[in-house]
């Protein structure tokens, strides 16, 4: 019997360009926009919503995306529903440039070059942080986005330390897990944050953290808004424990007008789009596991809900 995929997404116009796509990789499959009345084997969507969590017959949700946190931060999502992330699916690359681009804001200093231009003064004199390729990196999370810069940082020549809940072997990467994490900051000028939220990890940005960095340590947060205390953040700024910040994620999206940060101006902040999802690698990586689940072999990315990512 034909099986049905079922495609949810709050953009008509997004949702237009995937399905023809999916219809390509899955030829015999029926690939269809999710409606109130509709009942489906597989169910796709970017974000939860608790009016598609109970479509009838669904046997695996696809997210399109990295991060599931909130799928499973959400009450009204199936206990028994098994659910898909993507894998890096091409974010990799925009991940590491983003890096990069935080880490130079450091090495080169500028945040203090910002404020010299905001105030009309001439710093032509003063020297970079640091020589080329020298700052020592802290990256929070050796998966699929944590590993890959990782070790193109490397590869660039940075001393890069990594962090994660089991032990690895990566070349040229100074790797931690478990209670070594003090050694990890240690060896952190600029910590990049790439875990994933679960109950472990939210507010693992804090002030006992900051407080193991060296001074004037420059953090980097790259995947959720939870992972920060934000008045912790706003204290090591003060003290001068942390030299700046560089944030793409907030506790609340979009950051209201209101708050603090937007006029923080060693804060640079970006809003949520580090690295978005690349359509292409969505449709192939999620149709050859649709095609995998119905072999019998094993899904990539199938998510362990005990452990939370
Ligand atoms: P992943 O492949 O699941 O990797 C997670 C890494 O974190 C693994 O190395 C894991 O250790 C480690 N980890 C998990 N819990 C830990 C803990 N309690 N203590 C120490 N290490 C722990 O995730 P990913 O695909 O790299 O994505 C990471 C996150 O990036 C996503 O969850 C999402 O929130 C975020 N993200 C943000 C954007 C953006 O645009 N800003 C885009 C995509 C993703 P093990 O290897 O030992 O399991």
């Amino acid at each position: 019997m034909t099986k049905t995929v079922a495609l949810f997404h709050p953009d008509q116009a997004y949702l237009n360009q995937l399905l023809p796509q999916f219809q390509e990789k899955l030829p015999d499959h029926q690939i269809i926009a999710w409606s109130a009345d509709c009942s489906a084997d597989y169910l796709m969507t970017w974000k939860p919503d608790p009016k598609i969590f109970h479509t009838p017959n669904v046997k695996v949700f696809f997210a399109l995306g990295a991060g599931i946190d909130a799928f499973l931060n959400d009450p009204n999502f199936p206990k028994e529903m098994p659910i898909v992330r993507l894998e890096e699916a091409g974010m990799g690359p925009q991940m590491l440039e983003f890096a990069l681009y935080a880490i130079l804001h450091y090495s080169r200093d500028m945040v203090a070059l910002n404020q010299g231009q905001r105030d009309k003064v001439w710093l032509g004199s003063s020297t970079p942080k640091k020589l080329p390729f020298t700052t020592k990196v802290g990256i929070l999370g050796l998966g699929q986005l944590g590993g890959f810069i990782a070790e193109s940082l490397a590869g660039l020549g940075y001393p890069v330390s990594g962090y994660s809940n089991s032990p690895k072997d990566l070349k040229g990467i100074n790797c931690y897990h478990g209670d070594e994490l003090p050694q990890l900051l240690a060896n952190s000028e600029v910590l990049i944050n790439l875990l994933p939220l679960t109950p472990h990890t939210e507010n693992i940005l804090n002030a006992e953290l900051f407080a193991q960095l060296p001074k004037g340590a420059y953090l980097v947060n790259l995947a959720r808004g939870k992972h920060l205390v934000e008045a912790d953040l706003t204290a090591a700024l003060d003290s001068g424990k942390l030299s700046g910040a560089f944030l793409d994620v907030y506790r609340v999206e979009p950051l209201p007008t209101t708050h603090p940060f937007w006029s923080d101006t060693r804060i640079t902040m970006t809003p949520h789009l580090a690295a978005i999802t690349v359509q292409s690698e969505a449709v192939r990586q999620i149709s050859q596991n649709i095609l995998a689940f119905e072999a019998g072999k094993p899904m990539t990315g199938l998510v362990d809900r005990t452990r939370g990512y």
